[in-house]
């Protein structure tokens, strides 16, 4: 809404407050209203009648118009607003659509693309919503999705040359739970050499499109789109929301012409999120980059505190890194380590267990990114559906305990983690 007046050029942390939202269309209230109407009425019935056409795709928005609110399936004030405000925070982005859920999020901008007949490829270990999705729904309506372990640049180079019909790269990076790094530059590359030459007019490349999951480093510490990538999707539900209290999705492009696309599926879906979710999600907006830095910062101190600890047998967290090829990606993709550490104990299950017992300030619980320390083991509960053999070959051993880091003093948490691991 209204960045007519807005001056460009400003750095993300001021923009992400200043942009988006015009008091006086909410009263000359400071913050935003919530708009709870799912209709909207039209200022004319030509009024109405252009909307529809837009809507449609039988004319084009022209420079500074605007456009009458229809039905808030398809757009709502609390969503415009969100939508513009976030863009600061993923360089280069031009557009953002919300959803419902991470999943919903991935799901739309997947089916904005891919038809019958199409092949996608997808990074493993991934998000285990995201390779139900692929392997239980998208397969038996004839989209094939095809598996490259996550981290190995040459078999993601090489699976992008040579598969057929491929029209979209999905890598999530780091990969869940044992913090595998993918290099997103080479895929994107790899992938625009493919039909570089093309240029026959229509909106979507021809080339495969390349879709990177930045809910574990992003929007903080690594930006997709900066490295080439046509869109970058998000489980708001983590860092952005920051304080597990709302499931929510985001998917930003570069391309506006892109997301139109996943924005028509979402108009046809009805998976927008809700007006109170949207204003919810835009009061967390200003302090991402505060949250996650005091969350990497916690977490780095730790890790390194427990990098020798007796009980611990491997550590898995970007500081501590020891394949070079994962070091290299790091080093140039990511701009601090983050807030999640996996670390494989001692005694498998039962000294995990006991671990998780024995927490007193870390509470023992799936999900991610919020302002309180979680812990869980993921063998068990996120990867439970996973045979034994393909658990075994990710490193997702009986011992593995991953940790979501909040914003707690380093120092109680570590000594928290001193005390459990003293017991088992
Ligand atoms: C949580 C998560 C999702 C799914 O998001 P929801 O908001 O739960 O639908 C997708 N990808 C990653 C990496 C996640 O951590």
């Amino acid at each position: 809404m209204s960045q007519s007046k807005h001056p460009s050029a400003l750095r993300p942390e001021t923009d992400v407050l200043t942009r988006g939202f015009d008091p006086s269309l909410s009263v000359g209230s400071a913050r935003p209203a919530v708009f709870r109407s799912s209709t909207y009425v039209f200022s004319s019935p030509e009024a109405a009648e252009r909307a529809f056409d837009l809507m449609g795709g039988r004319a084009q928005r022209a420079p500074g118009e605007n456009v009458d609110l229809v039905y808030s399936r398809f757009n709502h004030p609390n969503a415009q607003i969100l939508e513009e405000q976030i863009l600061p925070l993923e360089p280069e982005a031009a557009a953002a659509a919300v959803f419902n859920s991470g999943m919903a999020a991935i799901m739309t901008a997947l089916l904005a693309v891919l038809k019958p007949g199409d092949c996608l490829l997808y990074t493993v270990p991934i998000y285990g919503g995201t390779q139900t999705l692929i392997q239980a729904f998208l397969q038996p309506f004839g989209i094939e999705g095809r598996p490259v372990p996550a981290g190995d640049t040459g078999a993601i180079d090489q699976a992008i040359r040579s598969t057929p019909n491929l029209r979209v790269v999905l890598i999530e990076t780091p990969a869940n739970p044992t913090i595998v790094m993918t290099d997103i530059k080479r895929a994107c590359d790899a992938a625009l050499a493919l039909h570089s030459s093309s240029g026959n007019g229509s909106s979507a490349p021809e080339r495969p499109v390349v879709m990177i999951d930045n809910t574990f480093l992003g929007p903080a510490f690594q930006h997709p789109l900066a490295l080439g990538a046509d869109v970058s999707l998000y489980s708001a539900t983590k860092y952005l929301g920051g304080y597990s209290d709302i499931i929510g999705g985001v998917a930003l492009t570069r391309d506006a012409a892109l997301m139109n696309k996943i924005r028509a599926k979402r108009s046809l879906f009805g998976n927008i999120l809700q007006p109170d979710e949207c204003w919810i999600l835009d009061t967390r907006l200003p302090t991402v980059t505060l949250r996650m830095n005091r969350q990497s910062k916690n977490s780095q101190r730790i890790a390194e505190h427990l990098a020798k600890h007796p009980k611990i047998r491997k550590i898995y967290y970007p500081t501590l890194f020891d394949d070079p090829e994962q070091i290299r990606i790091y080093a140039q993709q990511c701009d601090y380590p983050g807030g999640i550490i996996s670390i494989d104990l001692e005694g498998g299950k039962e000294a995990a267990f006991n671990f998780l017992r024995s927490i007193r300030l870390a509470r023992n619980a799936v999900s991610l990114g919020g302002v309180e320390t979680l812990a869980c083991h993921p063998r068990s509960t996120t990867h439970s559906a996973w045979s034994a053999r393909d658990l075994d070959e990710a490193g997702i051993s009986e011992g593995l305990v991953r940790i979501s880091f909040g914003i707690e003093d380093w120092r109680d948490l570590l000594a928290d983690f001193e005390n459990a691991l003293s017991t088992i």
